[in-house]
């Protein structure tokens, strides 16, 4: 049975740099990178928020870097999708199928998703027109329209602050009712460049694709009270229906908040369970950036080394 000193189970920028932190200790991190190497940054296009980078880089090769980096002092990867953990058994276990790897530490770095639509359209035209993330892509909407979905404090967040590039932001809700708080409802409400879109859903994305290059153009709606439906032209659709962290894995096992985010004790990323640390988006409900998730994992890394140290094992 292969052992490990450490275990990173998740391969975002928190992962990634847990790993390059714990190889550069000498602790020669294993990482599964799961179902979607590289995180979220792999659905986006251009990231200019992070440091270092003034002109702008491409989220996948982004990660690239990242991964290399960590590999450079000795990280592996292994782009396997971890199925079951037991950190009862010292030392605990990552399993993946019929496989069991050992761990003396584990790094959760699962991260979370953002809820889509689930339509064909939404999936072809992200990241040319579609977007889960207004503070990643809101700049690329200066003087557009653009239609944020959702009813949610998130929806609210998102369209008040795609107001400072778009001409004209359209909430298009569900229901006739707003679930967001009072004061970030009156926010949206008194913003004039905001506009409501009451009782509708939306049916599909529609683009076109120009010598490989695709944009969308609008969008196929449908009022749920009269059922009728209608095309609605807009360059940008944000979808800000809310995330959900990726912990099914660790449920019964960490103790996570009322919606599923594992949580972290005072300013540390330990658990609850000895010798299991967590960064990144999968305890991180606020910030959700790949530079404070980066700064999370490095966190977690040194959390580990230095719990590692303490029992004698580095
Ligand atoms: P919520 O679950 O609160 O809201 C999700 C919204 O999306 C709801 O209005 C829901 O409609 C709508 N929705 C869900 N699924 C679909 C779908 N398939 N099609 C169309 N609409 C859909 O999620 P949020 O992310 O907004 O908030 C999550 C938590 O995070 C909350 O506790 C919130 O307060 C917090 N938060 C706080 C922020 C802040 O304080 N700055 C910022 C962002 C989030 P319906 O209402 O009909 O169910």
């Amino acid at each position: 049975m292969e052992h490990r000193k450490v275990i990173i189970i998740g391969s975002g920028p928190a992962g990634l740099t847990a790993a390059l932190y714990a190889a550069r200790a000498e602790l020669k991190p294993l990482v599964f990178e799961g179902a979607q190497p590289g995180g979220q940054l792999t659905i986006t296009t251009d990231v200019e928020n992070y440091p270092g980078f003034p002109e702008g880089i491409m989220g996948p090769k982004l990660m690239d870097e990242m991964r290399a980096q960590a590999q450079r002092f000795g990280a592996e990867s292994k782009f396997e999708t971890v199925t079951k953990v037991d950190f009862s058994k010292t030392p605990k276990e990552v399993h993946v199928g019929d496989t069991i790897y050992q761990a003396d530490s584990v790094i959760i770095s699962t991260g979370a998703s953002a809820k889509l639509l689930n339509l064909e359209g939404e999936k072809k035209f992200m990241g040319y027109g579609v977007s889960a993330c207004a503070t990643c892509d809101g700049f690329f909407f200066k003087d557009l329209e653009v239609a944020v979905i959702g009813g949610g404090d998130t929806a609210m967040e998102e369209a008040t602050f795609l107001t400072k590039f778009a001409k004209k932001v359209t909430i298009i809700h569900r229901r006739d009712e707003l679930r967001a708080s009072k004061i970030m409802q009156e926010r949206a409400i008194k913003n004039p460049k905001i506009e409501f879109m009451w009782d509708t859903v939306v049916e599909d994305v529609v683009g076109e694709e120009n010598n490989g290059v695709k944009k969308m153009t609008h969008l196929k709606l449908k009022n749920i009270k009269t059922d009728e439906s209608f095309d609605f032209s807009v360059d940008g659709l944000f979808i800000g229906i809310g995330h959900r962290p990726n912990t099914d894995l660790f449920r019964d096992i960490i103790d996570m908040d009322e919606n599923g985010y594992i949580t972290t004790k005072g300013k540390s990323t330990y658990t609850n369970v000895d010798g299991v640390f967590a960064c990144g988006d999968v305890q991180d409900h606020i910030y959700r950036q790949a530079v404070s998730a980066a700064g999370t994992g490095c966190m977690a890394a040194i959390d580990a080394e230095r719990w590692l140290a303490d029992k004698g094992i580095a």
